[in-house]
């Protein structure tokens, strides 16, 4: 009912529109009738006939335009004549920029001024972006070289920005031009994330296979019958195959969890027993560092929802890095305890070292891939570097938060905060 109403509505206004233009044709129509009646003496029904006809022809190309192109058309003609270019510029996320034949702003959108400040009306473009690719952009169109054109445009201040810029004229002989642009400074960081971590994942593989290679020759060459070097470049180039398999594996593991972004909803960890079997697992690592772990878990159920294999590797990896670089404190805390602080209640599960702990300039980027406090130490404890980006990509899936306290001296206490619901 409503889409009649409108319709009809639509048709109502078209014709009044065209009747509304053709109002001189129709006054010049009327005045050569009369003017005829009145010469030549011809009959009142003539006229009558004739000035029916003349309205017919007035009204008959809008229903002629209507079958052609439909009257949802007309109708968004209609629409479209009524609305402003301010709204329609409002309306555009992006930042968007009206000129004239002079290159001076007619109108700016609220997003042009937000990402320009000092742009206003009546101000010159090519003083404002004097960048040569955005001039040069602004001299096709206006000379006429080109009805449109886009250029990549970086904008330095307040922060560095990168946008595509597209200009094009305004419908035929407005004298008008707009200019839009769109931010691809998100696509560009991840671009450039992608890069670094592919150059980083080859740096780490590369290393131990030219020191594979290097002994491969060594063997071949001048060890050839030294049967004491041999079995020593034997076993380096073992520990080195080693920390590649270990390197696809993390690379592995986060590409997995990287094309599973959502987690199975509606399964339960029972957190006391996934935290008791990576205690056991890690065993033998603990005793081989002579480190002593302790629990100090909570009385009762202590149950989350989420994925037991993921939270078991959460808890791996973090167990691990206190065995192996808080090994000089010979003790491990592991507690596990309800915590309804702050908005969100849930359980805390905490593993606490007492070894020589992080400098706080290196907390907030511990997690990123391949980041290490010290190369060298990580190396010789068999890290690849990304076992706290893979914790952390895990916990993101669970709603989960990593906290990190760490005294230099005293030890470190990371914190795995799992909401209840
Ligand atoms: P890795 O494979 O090198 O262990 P991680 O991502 O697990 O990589 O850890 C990143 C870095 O954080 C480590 O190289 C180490 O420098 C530091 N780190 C992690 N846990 C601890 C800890 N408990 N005490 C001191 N430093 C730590």
């Amino acid at each position: 009912m409503a889409d009649l109403d409108t319709e009809q509505r639509g048709i109502t206004q078209t014709m009044a529109a065209r009747l509304w233009n053709s109002r001189w044709l129709l006054a010049a129509g009327v005045v050569a009738v009369v003017a005829v009646y009145a010469l030549a003496g011809i009959s009142a029904y003539v006229v009558l006939a004739a000035l029916l006809l003349l309205f017919a022809a007035a009204i008959l190309p809008a229903a002629g335009a209507r079958q052609s192109t439909g009257s949802g058309a007309a109708i968004e003609a209609t629409g479209l004549q009524r609305l402003s270019g301010e709204y329609l510029a409002a309306a555009v996320a992006d930042p968007l920029i009206i000129f004239d034949r002079a290159a001076t702003i007619v109108h700016a959108n609220a997003a042009a001024f937000a990402a320009f400040g000092g742009i206003a009306p009546g101000m010159s473009l090519s003083l404002k972006f004097r960048a040569p690719e955005m001039q040069a952009l602004l001299d096709g169109v206006l000379s006429g070289d080109v009805a449109s054109d886009i250029v990549d445009y970086t904008e330095k201040l307040p922060v560095e920005r990168a946008y595509r810029v597209s200009v094009s004229s305004v419908g035929h002989a407005t004298d008008l031009y707009v200019l839009v642009f769109k931010d691809q400074s998100e696509a560009r960081r991840i671009d450039r994330m992608r890069a670094d971590f592919i150059a980083n994942a080859s740096h780490e593989l590369r290393t131990p296979l030219a020191s594979i290679a290097g002994f491969i020759e060594t063997l071949r060459g001048p060890a050839r019958n030294d049967a004491a070097a041999r079995d020593q470049f034997l076993q380096i180039m073992q520990s080195q195959t080693g920390r590649m398999a270990r390197l696809i594996d993390d690379l592995l593991s986060l590409s997995r969890l990287e094309m599973k972004p959502y987690l199975k909803p509606g399964t339960e960890v029972d957190l006391r027993q996934t935290v008791d079997s990576v205690i056991d697992s890690l065993g033998p690592l603990a005793s081989e560092n002579a480190v002593a772990i302790e629990r100090r878990y909570a009385d009762g159920p202590l149950h989350v929802p989420g994925d037991r294999d993921e939270l078991f590797q959460v808890f791996e990896n973090l167990l691990e890095n206190a065995c192996k670089y808080g090994q000089s404190g010979g003790r491990v805390v592991v507690s596990i305890a309800h915590s309804d602080a702050g908005s969100e209640p849930g359980i805390d599960v905490t593993i606490r070292d007492f070894g020589p702990g992080i400098p706080e300039e290196h907390i907030p980027r511990i997690t990123e891939r391949f980041y290490r406090v010290d190369v060298e130490t990580s190396r010789t404890q068999k890290g690849t570097g990304l076992g706290l980006s893979i914790v952390k990509h895990i916990l993101t899936r669970h709603n989960a938060r990593l906290s990190i306290k760490s005294e230099v001296g005293n030890g470190a206490a990371f914190s795995v905060h799992l909401p209840a619901h």
